[in-house]
């Protein structure tokens, strides 16, 4: 659970410890996803006059594609988050999170600001080894599992 009703927090700071899922219905279509979910944990406190600061980390495993030959790798991805929630007042400031409503009143919903967080962490440009051959340009071949039968290079 990664949604926590602003009048809980009021009362006494609270440990998160909470799972973001791949199908949870933050994540939008060309997303990267989690392969299983986010680990979310830390902790959540009031930061005065409607104002709520989560300070914690977020840690999962994305599959990624190598950049040269196109094979699926599997990269750990986390990150510390820092994140600080108020209400509408403040709306327009890129570094405040909004409070989200919940069936309770008011509520800080971190899984919006951890699903960006957590994009802008996956890495975009992965090898998966530092010599990867890539593949083959004429053929296509993956060039890591042997050489295909095209004309070796020039530049070779
Ligand atoms: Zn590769
Ligand atoms: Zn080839």
């Amino acid at each position: 659970m990664l949604s926590f009703p602003t009048q809980s927090i009021v009362a006494g700071a609270v440990q998160v410890q909470g799972d973001l899922d791949r199908d949870d219905q933050c994540w939008i279509e060309g997303d990267s996803r989690p392969n299983t979910s986010l680990r979310v944990t830390g902790r959540l406190s009031s930061a005065g006059q409607g104002r709520f600061y989560f300070s914690g980390k977020f840690a999962g495993e994305a599959t990624v594609e190598c950049r040269r030959c196109l094979q699926d790798i599997d990269v750990e991805v986390g990150a510390e988050a820092h994140l600080l929630y108020a209400d509408t007042e403040t709306e327009g400031d890129p570094d405040i999170y909004p409070l989200a409503i919940g069936r309770a009143g008011e509520a800080v919903d971190l899984r919006p600001a951890i699903r960006e967080q957590w994009l802008l962490e996956v890495p975009a440009f992965v090898l998966c080894s530092p010599d990867c051959k890539g593949l083959c340009a004429t053929c296509g071949a993956n060039l890591n599992q042997g050489a295909c039968s095209c004309a070796p290079k020039a530049n070779e």
